[in-house]
């Protein structure tokens, strides 16, 4: 079977490898559709801090069961489903305490273990989730960041009726913005540098839109929600300026989230953490009945993530994809067709 791999920095190979057997316990499946994200743009550039190559990528996706385990008796060839990429140990403090996601065992397919961007994968039969039928390959490809934005705002205590200020509309940013206006969030303030992106924000819903590098950000905030400005902020970015925007302009007893996934450590003031009483917290992936929400919103038409797919190519193409998600020239969600 052919499979990308992500061999070196900027080096994606299209290999042969053997089709792997499914264990007693696995789902065999033929790939459809995989999603290229942010995460694995760090990666690419072999910057990202928790994953080594080389590594076959893909940790969003969807497809067909081809063969089943021995041991599983919930799924049968021809099933479409997607999968929840957390591999954990259910053994470890986390794992028994309801928080698999920080599993200290965790490997995440297509991060520390082979990724969907190849024609087939076995995974955990207790990690598949069978699809809706109206639930295109598509969407199977974006059940996975949405679900992260479903965990993002439950870190965050997200209120019916909150106003809510988002740093980037990437795509987790504008997945965040459309979870958090199904939770009944009030009104949603959304960042970028990027024009287009401001716009696609203000079609999904949101209130507000601003651009740091031309607007202050703190002034934008207080015009728009008033002198309390934000009940909640998810920071979706992940640098050093909005981590600290975030801070700069958080209303005092703020819990700030951040979601985004940071190259390097960064410098922010702490002093203005504990005199102002933030709270900052780090959600990772999702846990529980996250990915399923994630399904049923899309499921529900609660959702829209057609307008954040830019771009797509076949597997044979996958070394372009990732050149081309890397490139942001209007580039969000860019998708790997595998079928
Ligand atoms: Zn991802
Ligand atoms: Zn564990």
């Amino acid at each position: 079977m052919k499979q990308a791999l992500l061999s070196a920095p900027e080096d994606i190979r299209l290999i042969d490898s053997p089709r792997p057997d499914p264990g007693p316990d696995e789902l065999l499946i033929a790939v459809a559709s995989v999603g290229i994200c942010g995460s694995d743009l760090h990666a690419y550039h072999g910057r990202h801090p928790f994953i080594q190559l080389p590594i076959v990528p893909g940790h969003e996706f969807g497809g067909t069961v081809v063969e089943v385990g021995e041991n599983v008796r919930n799924f049968i060839p021809g099933q479409r489903v997607t999968v929840e990429p957390s591999l954990v140990c259910r053994q470890c403090y986390n794992c028994t305490h309801g928080r698999y996601n920080i599993c200290e065992q965790l490997k995440v397919i297509g991060c520390q273990s082979p990724g969907a961007m190849s024609e087939y994968l076995a995974v955990p039969a207790a990690k598949a989730l069978p699809l809706p039928e109206n639930v295109t390959w598509d969407q199977a490809a974006m059940v996975e960041p949405l679900a992260v934005a479903v965990h993002a705002l439950r870190v965050a205590q997200l209120q019916p009726g909150a106003q809510l200020l988002i740093l980037g509309a990437g795509t987790i940013g504008l997945m965040t913005l459309q979870v958090a206006l199904a939770m009944g969030a009030d009104r949603v303030m959304i960042s970028d540098l990027v024009q287009d992106r401001l716009d696609l924000a203000l079609d999904l819903g949101a209130a507000e839109i601003v651009n740091p590098g031309t607007t202050d950000l703190n002034i934008a905030l207080e015009g728009a929600f008033g002198v309390w400005r934000a009940d909640n902020i998810v920071e979706c970015v992940g640098v050093a300026e909005t981590a600290r925007d975030a801070i700069r302009v958080a209303r005092k007893g703020t819990r700030i989230v951040l979601a985004g996934v940071f190259e390097r450590e960064v410098s922010v003031n702490l002093g203005l953490v504990q005199d102002r009483e933030l709270e900052l917290v780090g959600p990772l992936m999702y846990v529980n009945d996250a990915f399923p929400t994630a399904l049923e919103l899309l499921q529900d038409d609660r959702v829209r993530v057609e307008p954040l797919i830019t771009h797509r190519f076949p597997l044979s193409r996958a070394g372009q994809a990732f050149a081309t998600a890397d490139s942001r020239q209007g580039a969000l969600k860019v998708l790997v067709d595998v079928l």
